[in-house]
């Protein structure tokens, strides 16, 4: 079976050598020398020309936003055959996951959204979680293909609910960070070192994945890398956002966290990782956390 995988970023790229093992795999990439090495690397099959990526019985995208994956179903919609299989593994937008489900349908081509959670370690190790949306004879088929890439591989709902629980669940993680930042910044005030506060914080009621794992790292060590955009996961609360808004839900902490983190950005700019965010609960007191 051939695929053809859209977008080599820091997930689609170790997500395409995962399924090299198993399938002819044909790579298209923005920035062509990355397909090019991903072809030297992983014996992929690199095309410059973008149409070819139309012949395959299943395609794949993992890009920034909905807005890139609708810019290269533009491109490919009348050149796609029919029964091929797209698997959307953006974290992308749900309501335009449905517009672009039902385009392709009329040229005879299934869409499942399948965004996944687990970072590029997970991406790089195939342990990724996938959540998928889509009718479930084809989510069937994704999961046959994506099990080279994760672990728990999980059917959501109907189309767009993928993409939905992701920015959902992504938005609970900022506002774990954020309000777990000023309670330990507040700690560090007081005079309580940052390594007796995390511990306690982990052995009590406030542990979460912030507390204990991505946390200490920054503020306890000093190492802040770059494990996930902040501008991605900006978009991801703003999608997470606008969902409430048209349920007109009453979601008070979700705005406010989508405001800090728009904040955040704004100031920290878009190469920053997401959790630098802590950087800016220490700026608006004036702290650090050296
Ligand atoms: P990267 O920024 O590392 O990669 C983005 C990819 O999209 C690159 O291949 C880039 O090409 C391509 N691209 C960007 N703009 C365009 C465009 N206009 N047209 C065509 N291709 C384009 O992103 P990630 O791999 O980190 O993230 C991809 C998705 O996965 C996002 O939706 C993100 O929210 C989600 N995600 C990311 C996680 C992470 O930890 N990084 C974890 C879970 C989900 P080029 O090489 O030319 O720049």
């Amino acid at each position: 079976m051939r695929i053809s995988f859209i977008g080599l970023g820091a997930m689609g790229y170790p997500m395409a050598r995962h399924l090299s093992k198993a399938y002819e795999v044909v790579v298209w990439n923005r920035t062509p020398e990355k397909a090019a090495r991903h072809a030297r690397e992983h014996g992929t099959r690199h095309v410059h020309d973008l149409v070819q990526c139309a012949d395959a019985e299943v395609i794949i995208t993992m890009l920034p936003t909905s807005r890139e994956v609708d810019e290269i179903v533009e491109q490919l919609v009348s050149s796609v055959k029919e029964g091929t299989l797209w698997i959307d593994a953006t974290s992308g937008d749900p309501n335009v996951s449905r517009e672009t489900a039902k385009r392709l349908a009329e040229h005879g081509v299934a869409f499942v959204d399948a965004p996944v959670t687990g970072a590029v370690v997970g991406a790089e190790n195939a342990t990724l979680t996938i959540m998928m949306g889509g009718d479930t004879a084809d989510v069937d088929r994704a999961k046959e293909v994506l099990k080279s890439c994760g672990k728990t591989l999980i059917h959501v709902g109907p189309t767009g609910a993928g993409h939905a629980i992701k920015v959902l669940t992504n938005t609970i993680m900022g506002a774990t960070v954020w309000i777990t930042s000023e309670c330990l910044l507040v700690a560090k005030r007081f005079g309580i070192d940052m390594k007796t506060a995390l511990e306690v914080t982990n052995a009590g009621s406030g542990r979460s994945n912030a507390s204990e794992n991505l946390l200490p790292m920054r503020l306890r060590d000093h190492q802040w890398p770059l494990v996930f955009k902040l501008l991605h996961h900006d978009k991801d609360i703003r999608i997470a956002s606008q969902l409430a808004h048209q349920q007109h839900a009453a979601t008070p902490m979700l705005a406010l966290t989508q405001h800090l983190f728009s904040a955040a950005l704004n100031e920290l700019g878009p190469e920053a990782d997401y959790i630098e965010v802590a950087k800016i609960v220490a700026k608006m007191n004036d702290s650090s956390w050296d």
